[in-house]
């Protein structure tokens, strides 16, 4: 088959491999029929996760149909159309069990490789890295499913693919986000970070009942997708434009009531600790750029709630601990727990409330995905999200 494949820092390639078989009793194989790059894959193309290895193929977010089944798996059959969450969970651990399936105990077989690094490990996810499990993705043209009675999301209504494919994960991430925002009637939230989890952020923070959301980026076409979905937008690159000040303006001088970091650790700043944090990461002493953090929690108002679905991968300097603490803030963060989100999400979608359709800006062969991974990196050709049809233009 083929499949998008991690051959270094900042290389990809479309590769020929080997088809994926059923390893235990409860894997299912998919028929993938549509596939989208995360935001979170390029943490992978510019090297920030370690235990990538050359020939890992990449890709948490797919969607297709059931090809194979092992003998455990009760159910799906072979011919279903289903959603795949981009987070592994086995159902039957004390987390699953919690309904905190992002921190699933046995999905993980390289949990080892995370306990030196975190304490603990979280879920296994595919095309991740072999720290995160070391599962092969999804952007390939069939995929392994582990725990395949627990995971994949059944759609049988005709829904286009592009209409569900991001129940896979930045739908579900973004009203995760807004959840643990802790919105309350009438508040208003501050998201950094337009881009797909960022937009479904803001969706989502409308839906759970804000009054305003204010939208940060610098990005034209994300500022304005977001001023389509009722956002104001601060653009952070325009000259004379603080975020802090532009909040306060926005707020009475109170701040939001809860911001949401939808950037992680790769934020860019044009401020001095943007160049302060690239040096120190350039040096090792530092492993993320926490710039959107530390201006969250210093935006944020005296008891509000800070939401990071941003990833974070290590450690961070100069994390205003001291301003979290003085205004007794609360902060939620994680992984997202997907299977609690999907299906109240497909009924939204077959409500028509929402159709999340609308961010896709790239329709592309797995044969473009390589040159694709560096536009969307590039952020060029006015990109907002790709999708893969991986048996396009492939002699099937
Ligand atoms: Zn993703
Ligand atoms: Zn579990």
């Amino acid at each position: 088959m083929k499949a998008v494949c991690w051959m270094g820092k900042s290389k990809v390639e479309t590769l020929t491999v080997a088809d994926p078989k059923l390893l235990n009793p409860h894997d299912a194989i998919i028929k993938v029929t549509r596939t989208a790059i995360c935001g979170s894959d390029l943490h992978l193309y510019d090297g920030f996760i370690p235990t990538m290895e050359s020939g890992d193929i990449l890709g948490h977010e797919f969607m297709g149909v059931v090809e194979e089944v092992g003998k455990e798996v009760t159910n799906l059959r072979r011919g279903d159309r289903v959603v795949v969450p981009f987070t592994i969970a086995c159902g039957n651990c004390l987390f699953c069990k919690k309904k905190i399936w992002a921190a699933c105990d046995n999905s993980n077989p390289n949990a080892h490789l995370m306990e030196a690094a975190y304490g603990y490990s979280g879920s296994g996810l595919f095309g991740y890295s072999h720290m995160m499990g070391g599962y092969a993705g999804g952007q390939a043209q069939y995929a392994r499913v582990p725990f395949a009675n627990v995971g994949p999301l059944k759609i049988e209504s005709d829904l286009p693919d592009e209409k569900v494919l991001f129940l896979s994960d930045i739908f579900p991430t973004g009203y995760m986000a807004a959840e643990n925002a802790q919105i309350q009637p009438g508040d208003t939230v501050a998201v950094w970070g337009c881009g797909p989890v960022g937009q479904f952020a803001i969706a989502s923070a409308f839906m759970l009942g804000a009054a305003r959301v204010i939208a940060i980026d610098r990005l034209p076409e994300r500022l304005e997708m977001a001023r389509s979905l009722g956002a104001i937008t601060v653009d952070y690159s325009e000259e004379d434009v603080s975020v802090l000040t532009a909040l306060k303006d926005l707020t009475g001088g109170i701040g939001p009531d809860a911001c949401i970091d939808a950037v992680g650790l790769e934020a860019h700043s044009a401020q001095l600790q943007g160049t302060y944090d690239k040096v120190k990461v350039a040096l090792m002493m530092e492993t993320d750029r926490p710039s959107v953090l530390r201006q969250a929690i210093q935006a944020v108002r005296k008891g509000g709630t800070l939401s990071v679905p941003g990833v974070y991968g290590g450690l961070l300097d100069k994390v205003p601990f001291g301003a979290a603490f003085g205004k007794g803030i609360t902060m939620k963060m994680g992984q997202t727990n997907m299977h609690n989100y999907m299906k109240p999400l497909l009924e939204r979608i077959e409500k028509r409330q929402i159709d999340p359709s609308y961010i896709i800006s790239h329709r592309i062969t797995i044969e473009q995905a390589p040159e694709m991974y560096k536009v969307w990196r590039d952020k060029k050709e006015n990109v907002t999200k790709i999708v893969i049809d991986p048996w396009a233009d492939a002699a099937a």
